[in-house]
């Protein structure tokens, strides 16, 4: 068995353990003498995995009572047109543009109601976070949107925008459980899990009860009314129930490292190896700017599309695998979520040194 280090932006690196101890129950699950993927939904094997995953999510992001978690399909994007589906009452929201993902989702928004872009990075190629200190929100707007940590160009909000009262919606697929956060300053976080937390498949949606409508925009489909879910405990129809058991494993997997606040002390150790080494390489160099540096995403380019490609090329021949940048960007990008070990930046940036003299 030759496990590779695997920077994927995603779907991405999964804790070995969970993955070993998935095996072991794959052909029969605590004596149910079958998989979990054979199981019934409306098992008591299963309402156990859900329960307990939901349970375990909340320890970990201290998820208050006023707070539901939801288990949906769909992926991230499907969030983008199920957002203005049912928070559009006035049928305007803010959009703080800082990234593909956030592009899609406030033109999506637009087929359901005005969709304002109050803020943007696109004049740098999203290399940056704007200042979000004093933005004008929109008297009535239902939300402000952000997507906060900024997968293809490796940025992050270091802080959350001034949303002057108004309800903060965040994309948090490529830094779910990668620091503590307080819950209590959003309206709705969400994700897909592939990226930090689980297998393709399942997004989490933490959503403020209040938020929670019954009168959706109208035409709205009943599996993406956020109160269907809610009132079904995400059972409404089959959950992606593979899934959200191996997210369940993924957070007993968190507790145990020590929480949230374990993980960001282990995230800040991993990509300030890979910064350091950035900042003082005369090959290769970061692409954003140090004040919005993500710890989950890092982008980096030689500045010469020849040397990236025999980069990328004899790296994964040395088991560095999936580290050619997003297309729109070029170069290289290293995913370093929750799952990579220490030891995979260490060797990587060894790696990285290696090249560099060679290629002086
Ligand atoms: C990957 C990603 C998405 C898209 O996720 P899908 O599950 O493929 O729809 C959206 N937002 C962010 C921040 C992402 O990283």
């Amino acid at each position: 068995m030759a496990r590779v280090y695997n920077f994927s932006a995603g779907p991405a690196v999964l804790p070995e353990e969970v993955l070993k101890e998935a095996a072991e129950e794959m052909m029969d699950y605590q004596g149910s003498g079958m998989s979990v993927m054979e199981v019934s939904h409306r098992s008591k094997v299963y309402d156990d995995i859900i329960k307990t995953a939901e349970k375990d999510l909340r320890e970990l992001m201290n998820i208050p009572d006023n707070y539901r978690v939801l288990f949906l399909q769909g992926g991230a994007s499907q969030q983008f047109a199920m957002i203005p589906m049912n928070l559009m009452k006035n049928k305007v929201a803010d959009y703080i543009v800082t990234g593909q993902w956030a592009k899609k989702a406030w033109q999506e928004a637009q087929k359901y109601g005005t969709a304002n872009k109050i803020a943007s990075s696109e004049d740098k190629t999203f290399s940056y976070i704007p200042d979000c200190s004093d933005l004008p929100i929109s008297e009535d707007a239902d939300y402000v949107y952000i997507c906060e940590n900024n997968t293809i160009y490796g940025t992050k909000f270091k802080e959350l925008p001034n949303t002057k009262g108004k309800t903060l919606v965040a994309d948090v697929s490529s830094c779910f459980l990668s620091e503590p956060v307080d819950v209590t300053k959003y309206g709705i976080i969400y994700g897909g899990v592939q990226k930090n937390i689980g297998p393709a498949g399942v997004v989490i949606v933490i959503i403020r009860e209040d938020l929670i409508t019954d009168t959706p925009l109208p035409g709205t489909p009943t599996m993406l009314t956020y109160k269907t879910h809610a009132d079904a405990e995400s059972l409404y129809n089959t959950p992606p129930a593979y899934g959200i058991y191996i997210c369940g494993k993924v957070f007993k997997w968190l507790k145990k490292m020590g929480g949230l606040s374990e993980m960001k002390k282990r995230n800040e150790e991993k990509a300030k190896l890979l910064y350091d080494f950035l900042d003082q390489s005369k090959l290769f160099k970061g692409t954003v700017e140090p004040a919005s540096r993500s710890l989950m995403n890092v982008p980096f380019v030689t500045g010469n599309e020849e040397l990236d490609a025999k980069f990328v090329k004899e790296a994964t021949a040395a088991g560095f695998v999936n580290l050619k940048g997003h297309r729109t960007v070029g170069g290289m990008r290293a995913s370093i979520y929750n799952a990579m070990p220490k030891e995979g930046v260490e060797k990587l940036v060894e790696f990285m040194k290696k090249f560099e003299e060679e290629n002086a």
